[in-house]
């Protein structure tokens, strides 16, 4: 090992630090691909040894990329072979929930799930939800101002997160806890690090906002034969269940065929006839009432035309079902490799245009046999693309870019609705940022990390 290793070994213990063998033998992302890369993995177990890490790779300069669950999307945690990761596995304790104020202490390590399990304890719930609830964690949640199933309804990770706790670069610990929903007393610093993918300050611990635990969940998919019906549902059933509308996800055709009916991996609620496959969740606090509602608003939307075919689940298990079509990501990689993947987001009204054009364009390009999946949360604006067109190399990773990012900057959208820019998206970043945003977002990022070791290359090229 050598010296500067051996420092941080005398902060964080033998336990603390991970080299050689132990490092290569933990994957580079979170489909198992290729072997880390990173010079040593650093896992303290407290925000003291976190602020000395730090301290250590300043005056070293070394740079540092902190990590979650490895779930994310685009990049955003991969380390070089010079670089030392900062791992929070080690720092997962739920501290403390306030049943009174609805508020959740947490170290930044802590799984999503557990996060969720611990407040429904409580008869709480913490509305931030995805499919990789299993694996990501709330630093890493933060750090990507994440988004997810429910936030038609509650709002991305920003609006879960009443304080946090961040160590920056040179080590200073900028303890902003706060637990009240408001607190106007100058400059609101949590947000510097809520999105901002580890670079300007490693995240260690979070006040997170709780809500009521909701008693009754209505669940149904539902087929429409037009991107006008699609939008005249959403119209309605925003009307109608007014503010119970917890998810609005939408699945193409071509998503839904793939995954639910040709892929064998799940049974198929719906035939494969429909041009759109919507996921309408509602969530309320009285069974009864709300299923009837909810039955309402769907039999008034069949009886304005908006809806081909419908099933509403009947138990958590057939929910689930539903939802496990939406969410089976793996099916998708395993079926579409090799593939490339996109995070947009767009005005919902632009959408249907946007990924017509888009089809026509890769299928000019690649011929008929390119596939492009698209699905995503529709309610809140945001599409997710995966185009296949049996070759994923950087050739045709840039080209594909340009098809999918350059039609944005017209209709007002942006590259990246909820992923990030990481590593992936960073020659993009002017598609959706002004140049007077971006000089800032540098000015701050220089200011916080003037020797730029967090996350070094990460967002900016
Ligand atoms: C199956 C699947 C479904 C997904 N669905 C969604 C979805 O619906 N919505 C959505 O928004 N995302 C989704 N994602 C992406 C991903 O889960 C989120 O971006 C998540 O927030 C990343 O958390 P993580 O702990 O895995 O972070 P990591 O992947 O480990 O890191 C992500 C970024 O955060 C930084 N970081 C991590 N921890 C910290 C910390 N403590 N302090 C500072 N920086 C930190 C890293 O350096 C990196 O830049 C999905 C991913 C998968 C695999």
């Amino acid at each position: 090992m050598t010296e500067f290793l051996d420092e941080i070994s005398s902060i964080v213990g033998a336990k603390g630090l991970l080299v050689g063998d132990d490092v290569r033998q933990r994957p580079e992302d979170w489909l198992g691909r290729g072997a880390c890369q990173a010079l040593a993995i650093v896992r303290p177990v407290s925000t003291a040894e976190v602020s000395a890490v730090l301290r250590a790779c300043n005056k070293a300069r070394q740079p540092i990329v902190p990590l979650g669950g490895m779930t994310g999307l685009v990049h955003g945690a991969d380390a070089g072979p010079n670089e030392i990761m900062l791992s929070l596995e080690r720092m997962r304790a739920i501290e403390e929930i306030d049943p009174i104020g609805r508020t959740l202490i947490t170290q930044a390590g802590a799984v999503l799930q557990t996060v969720q399990e611990a407040a429904t304890e409580e008869r709480l719930q913490f509305a931030l939800d995805l499919g990789a609830r299993g694996a990501c964690t709330i630093g890493g949640n933060i750090a990507t101002n994440a988004g997810g199933n429910q936030v038609v309804r509650y709002g991305m990770m920003r609006e879960q997160v009443l304080g946090l706790e961040a160590v920056l670069a040179d080590g200073t610990i900028m303890s902003s806890m706060n637990t009240s929903l408001k607190n106007n007393a100058g400059y609101d610093l949590k947000q510097l690090f809520i999105g901002s993918e580890g670079t300007l300050g490693i995240v260690t611990r979070a006040v997170l906002r709780l809500h009521p635990k909701l008693v009754s969940k209505n669940t149904s998919l539902i087929g429409v034969s037009s991107f006008e019906a699609l939008i005249g549902l959403f119209s309605l059933v925003g009307e109608q269940l007014a503010g119970a509308l917890t998810a609005f996800e939408v699945m193409w055709q071509d998503y839904y065929r793939l995954i639910a009916v040709d892929s064998g991996r799940h049974t198929a609620p719906l035939s494969g006839d429909h041009a759109y496959y919507v996921i309408i969740e509602v969530q309320g606090s009285h069974a009864d009432e709300d299923a009837e509602q909810f039955a309402r608003a769907l039999s008034l939307a069949t009886d304005r035309g908006l809806i081909n075919d419908a099933v509403i689940a009947q138990s958590e298990a057939q929910s689930q079902a539903i939802w496990n079509i939406r969410e089976d990501i793996a099916g998708l990689a395993g079926a579409l490799m090799p593939l490339c993947t996109f995070d947009v987001s767009l005005p919902i009204r632009t959408m249907e245009n946007y990924v017509g054009n888009l089809r026509l364009a890769v299928r000019n390009r690649w011929g008929d046999t390119a596939k492009i999946i698209v699905f995503g949360h529709l309610g809140d604006g945001n599409l997710h693309i995966i185009v296949s067109v049996g070759d994923d190399s950087e050739d045709t990773q840039r080209e594909m870019e340009q098809l999918v990012y350059a039609p944005l900057q017209e209709i007002g959208g942006s590259i990246s609705a909820e992923h990030g820019i990481g590593l992936e998206k960073r020659n993009y970043l002017g598609v959706s940022r002004s140049p007077a945003e971006i000089d800032l977002m540098r000015k701050l990022k220089k200011s916080l990390d003037p020797n730029n070791i967090l996350n070094p290359h990460k967002i900016f090229v």
